[in-house]
C-alpha cells in the first residue's frame, strides 16, 4: 500500500468514525459500518462457507447439484478436496461458491435492506469480510440484469457488490461485463428444474476470458441456477476457472 492509498484510507476512516456516524441497520443504534459489532455478531454465517455448484457429467451445467467444500488453502487441503469431489473438478463443469451468511433472520433483512434499500454500506462491510477467503482471480463479473428490470430498478445490486469488493483483491481485477440476454420469469416461486430451465442460455460475457480465473459476483444464492447458468457463459468466453461469491445462501 503506497503512502497517499494509507493517508486516503485513514482520512476516508476518521470521517466516517467522527463526522459521519451511521445507524446500525438492524437496531438503529450507532455504527460505523452498515451494523453495529452486536448486530453483526449476531448474523448467521454459512458454514464451511465455500461449496461446490456442480453439474452431472451428461446433463451438462444445468443440473446443479451441491456438494459441501471449503477452498482449498493449502496443498493438503486441496488433495483431500479432490478426493472429495474428483467428478466435479475434472469435468470443469463446477464451480466454487463462498456465501457469507445463511439466509435467514436476521440476515435476510440485512440483505433485503441493501437489495432494495439502497443501503450500499452492506456491500462494504460484506466485502471486507470474504476478500480475504477467495481464490485468485484475472476478472470479476457482476450477475447481470436484463435491462428491463435494470431500468425498473436503477442499479444491478451485484454490480454494487463487484465495485466494493474489487479494491480489496490482489491486483484489483478488472471488472467485465455480461449481459442478460432475455428477461426470465422470476426465480421466486420455481422449484430447483423450474429455475435452471428459467435462466438456461440467458447469458451471454463477450469479454475475451481465455485463461482467465473469473470471479462471478450475486447477491443470493438459493439453487446456484443463474450461477452456474453464467458459468457456462463465461466458459463459452474461453474461462480457465470459474468461481462465484454471493452474499447470502438460501436454503434452495
Ligand atoms: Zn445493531
Amino acid at each position: 500500500m503506497s503512502i497517499s492509498t494509507a493517508l486516503r484510507d485513514t482520512i476516508c476512516s476518521l470521517i466516517e468514525q467522527f463526522w459521519l456516524p451511521g445507524a446500525c441497520l438492524l437496531c438503529a443504534g450507532g455504527a460505523r459500518e452498515a451494523l453495529c459489532p452486536a448486530c453483526l455478531a449476531e448474523l448467521p454465517e454459512q458454514q464451511p462457507g465455500a461449496e461446490v455448484l456442480a453439474a452431472d457429467a451428461e446433463g451438462g451445467p444445468l443440473q446443479g447439484r451441491l456438494f459441501a467444500a471449503t477452498f482449498e488453502r493449502s496443498e493438503r487441503e486441496r488433495e483431500e478436496a479432490t478426493r472429495e469431489r474428483p467428478a466435479v473438478t475434472e469435468s470443469g463443469t463446477g464451480i466454487t461458491a463462498l456465501t457469507l451468511w445463511r439466509y435467514v433472520e436476521p440476515a435476510d433483512r440485512v440483505v433485503l435492506a441493501f437489495k432494495y434499500g439502497g443501503h450500499a454500506t452492506v456491500a462494504r462491510l460484506w466485502a471486507a469480510r470474504v476478500a480475504g477467503r477467495l481464490p485468485a482471480v484475472d476478472a470479476l463479473i457482476a450477475m447481470p440484469m436484463h435491462r428491463t428490470r435494470l431500468a425498473e430498478r436503477g442499479e444491478n445490486p451485484a454490480a454494487v457488490m463487484a465495485r466494493a469488493l474489487r479494491p480489496l483483491l490482489p491486483g484489483r481485477p478488472p471488472l467485465l461485463a455480461a449481459t442478460k440476454t432475455r428477461l426470465t420469469a422470476r426465480q421466486q416461486g420455481l422449484d430447483r428444474e423450474g429455475r435452471l430451465a428459467n435462466v438456461a442460455g440467458a447469458y451471454r460475457v463477450d469479454a475475451d476470458l481465455r485463461g482467465r480465473h473469473v470471479l462471478l459476483v450475486d447477491d443470493v444464492l438459493t439453487t446456484g441456477a443463474s450461477l452456474l447458468a453464467l458459468a457456462a457463459a463465461a466458459r463459452a468466453a474461453g474461462a480457465a476457472a470459474v468461481h462465484a461469491v454471493a452474499m447470502a445462501r438460501a436454503a434452495p
